[in-house]
Parts: structure tokens; sequence; C-alpha cells
């Protein structure tokens, strides 16, 4: 029998949606992104591509791309935000490719979308820029697109983001992100600025994933662009105004606020020039992420926005995207379908919703106020060998095969071989099943 081919519409060219349209166009069916912006790009500075994340890009052929535009950092650096004292060293590289046969590489957003982007037009798939959707019709199904006729398709898959229309028509009620209590201030300083300063110059030469944690707040910083820039990103408790959810930023106000951190940090922040505010906002788990009828599921931040603290977000959209398109290589009859979306949301909930969990819970470890139970971090941290539960997220042996080493594909695979011998339980929201964490 010949395999069906679906139309897919997906809502939203983010780095979630064009995964899932690389990975659906790969399996032989029709793709249409519907974006809202007039052009094509991305916002933000850099973005780190764990190797849950770049399996699968090297699975699409695009690996070599993305490493072409990296930096693969060498060690993961934890210190303390007053004197810079070093609380963790662990290697990167070659340790990521060698436990989990995959890289960790930084990169800046722009290149890693553009890349994706090529990549979704290579495979056949068609991207309608200037159409923001502003209501769907789950039973035809079909969208409203503002001054733009219906678009009708087969099905329809929203990854529209944080602040997902998609979302609130599914749940039939508005539902704005949560606020984390938190923001990001987010910033880029030329490399070659930071070599002309010696006490920064190890950050350029030797590029590592750097990391300040202190009371209340911790940074990120690390090389990307080839090495031409570095990134900054620092957490800390949110000021912004209500309703104003990103904003220039004053560099006398962040300056002020670590005045007290290590003399190392305070240089690189003085080679910033400009900033800005992010209110870093999540979502809280949903009840589901299909509709009943079998023709719309829910994909990356619509329906797991999560604080950036693990920097899986955007790899747990591109997992979305490689599990559907996987699943939509294996359908084999058109009644299909509606079993394809419950095998999705029964694989991709649990352990979006775990990791979701996991980073809000990290941030709390990150922030420790200084005193005794700080103490007793940093100490665990410098002193005890990880154990599962190790407050040094990244160091807990089971946590960290549980995010690096996730296959989407192989996962699919077991999925499958599970639903074919009628193993796999087919009702929405009641998959019955528990992440592996
Ligand atoms: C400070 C910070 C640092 C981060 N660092 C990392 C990191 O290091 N690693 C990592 O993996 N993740 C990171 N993330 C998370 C990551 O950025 C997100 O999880 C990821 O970009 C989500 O992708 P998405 O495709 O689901 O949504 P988005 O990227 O938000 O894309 C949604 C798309 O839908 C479009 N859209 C919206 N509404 C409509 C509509 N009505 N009609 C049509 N189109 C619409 C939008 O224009 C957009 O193009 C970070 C996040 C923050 C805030």
């Amino acid at each position: 029998m010949e395999k069906p081919q679906y139309h897919v519409a997906i809502i939203g060219a983010g780095l979630g949606g064009l995964a899932a349209a690389i990975g659906i166009s790969r399996a032989g069916h029709r793709v249409t992104v519907l974006e809202q912006a007039e052009v094509l790009g991305e916002v933000g500075a850099g973005i780190q591509i764990p190797p849950n994340s770049s399996r699968i890009l090297r699975r699409y052929g695009l690996l070599e791309k993305v490493e072409a535009v990296s930096v693969r950092p060498r060690d993961f650096v934890l210190r303390r935000y007053s004197d810079g004292k070093v609380l963790s060293r662990q290697n990167v590289r070659p340790f990521t490719e060698t436990e989990y046969g995959n890289p960790y590489l930084h990169v800046h957003r722009a290149e890693l979308h553009k890349i994706l982007a090529d990549a979704t037009i290579q495979a056949g798939a068609v991207i309608k820029l200037g159409s923001a959707v502003t209501s769907i019709d789950f039973d035809r199904p079909a969208v409203k697109i503002k001054g733009k006729p219906d678009f009708t398709a087969d099905v329809i898959i929203g990854a529209d983001g944080l602040r997902s229309v998609c979302r609130e028509q599914l749940l039939g009620h508005p539902d704005p992100p949560r606020d984390t209590g938190d923001l990001a201030y987010r910033a880029v300083v030329k490399a070659s600025d930071m070599r002309q300063r010696a006490e920064l110059s190890d950050l350029i030469d030797n590029p590592s994933i750097n990391y300040w944690i202190g009371p209340g707040a911790h940074a990120v910083c690390y090389l990307m662009h080839a090495g031409d820039l570095f990134n900054i990103v620092i957490a800390c408790p949110d000021t912004l105004p209500a309703l104003v959810n990103t904003q220039k930023a004053d560099l006398q106000e962040m300056w002020d606020l670590f005045a007290t951190w290590d003399p190392v940090f305070r240089t690189l922040l003085g080679m910033v020039r400009e900033t800005s505010k992010w209110r870093l906002q999540s979502s809280i788990e949903l009840r589901k992420w299909s509709h009943a009828g079998g023709k719309f599921a829910l994909l990356g931040d619509a329906c797991h926005a999560t604080l950036p603290y693990l920097a899986q977000g955007a790899a747990m959209a591109i997992e979305d995207g490689a599990v559907l398109g996987a699943l939509m290589e294996k359908v084999e009859r058109k009644a299909q379908l509606r079993d394809i979306l419950v095998i999705y949301e029964g694989l991709r909930k649990p352990r979006t919703t775990a990791i979701v969990n996991e980073a809000a819970a990290y941030g709390e470890t990150y922030h420790l106020e200084d005193g005794e139970r700080q103490r007793e971090r940093d100490r665990q941290f410098v002193e005890e060998e990880p154990f599962r539960g190790f407050p040094n997220r990244w160091r807990d042996p089971v946590l960290q095969r549980f995010l690096f080493g996730y296959d989407a594909h192989a996962e699919v695979e077991k999925a499958w071989e599970t639903y074919k011998m009628g193993r796999w339980p087919l009702t929405y929201g009641e998959h019955g099943l528990k992440s592996n964490l």
C-alpha cells in the first residue's frame, strides 16, 4: 500500500517550527510554514547547542554547516561571584563527543536560524512570511490569517513560541506566559577588544562555558560566531515595568548591580557598550498539547517554555520537530494521523516537563544567598564526586545522560515498535508515561 502524504501547516518559523518542517518534509510530506514576520530572522545573540540537539543537526546533514560558524567550548567552568574562585571545572570537549557521540556548540542564533531556514526550503517546504495566524478551526482543520484567506491543511502544528495564539486557541481562553521573577541582561563584546585586556584573554584563547554564580543572580558567558564575539547573559531579579517584556537597559544600572562581583567579570562588563533586558517567562505544564480531533498539536516554547538555566529550550523544540518528523516517516495509513500525534505527545510531554522543572530548580541552587546553604553547595561542588541528585546539575550523571544522551530518532523507533504491538496507550493526556529521569 502506498504511504499517505499529508499537507502539514506549521505555525511559526522559529528554531522549533523549522526543525519540524525539515523532519516532516524529509519524511515525504508537504509542508507550509506560516510565519507572522515579514522578514525571517532571530533576535538575541548566542545559543548553546547541547549534544541532544547537535545529534539531530547531524542526522539532518547540517552539523558541518553549523560547526563552521560555531565555537566548541573546552570546559564547563562554574565560578564564585565575588572572587572568581573556580567551584567546578568539567570537561566538555572532547567529553561530549566521546561520551555522547556529538559536540556541544556555541553559535549565533541568527546563523543557526538561517541554516535551518535554508534547509527547510531545500527539503521542499514553503515558508509564507507575513502570515499572522489569528485563530484555528481544529475540525476542518484550517487557520485564519490576518488579512489573508483561510489556510487549510491535513494537520496543523502550533510552533508559535511563548506568547502562543495556538495554545490559547487549544485551551479556549487567554493563557499569557508566567513571569518567573527573573530577567536576563543580554550583551555581546568583540573578542578583539577583549584580547587587549590580559585578564580576559584566557576567556578567548581557551573558550569555555563560563558561569559566575551569586546571590539572586548568575552570568553565563561564552565565545561564539566562529570566535569573533563573546556572548553575555546575566539572570537576575526582574525589574522591568509591568507589560514590558524587553527593553534597552541602562549600562550604569547593570554595572552598579554587579559592583561587588569578581574583578575579571567587572572588567568584562565594562567592555559592554549596549545591553537589553529580557523578562524571563515560562509556562506551566498543559494537560494536553493536542486537539482531540487528531489534527492539531503544539510544539516548542508554545507548550514548554522554560527558564534557560539548563540551556535546553531550543534543544527541546528541535527534539519535538525531529520526533514529529520521524513519526511522520512511519505512517502507513491515513487513519494513523491521530495515533501519530498521541505518540508524539506521549514521548515529548514527560521529558519536557521534567526539564522545565529541573531548570527552575537549578536557578534556586545558583542563586543561593551567601550563608550556610551556599557554603555547603560550594563544598559539594568542589569536594564531592557527583551522584544522582548532585547540586551541580551538569555533573549529575543521571540528569546529564537524560539531557545529552536523548536520541529523538531512537525514541521513535522504540515507541513505534510498542505501538505496532498494540501496547501504546492511545488516549490523549493518559499516556501514563513518566520521564525516565
Ligand atoms: C536569555 C535566553 C537564553 C537562551 N539560551 C538558550 C540556549 O543556550 N540553548 C537553548 O536550547 N535554548 C535557549 N533559550 C531558549 C530558546 O531561545 C527557546 O526555547 C527557543 O527559541 C524556542 O523556539 P520556538 O521555535 O519554540 O519558538 P520561537 O523561537 O519563539 O519561534 C516562534 C515563531 O513563531 C512566530 N509566531 C508567533 N506568533 C505567530 C502567529 N500568530 N502566526 C504566525 N507566526 C507566529 C514568531 O514570529 C516566531 O518566528 C534561551 C532563551 C532565553 C530567553
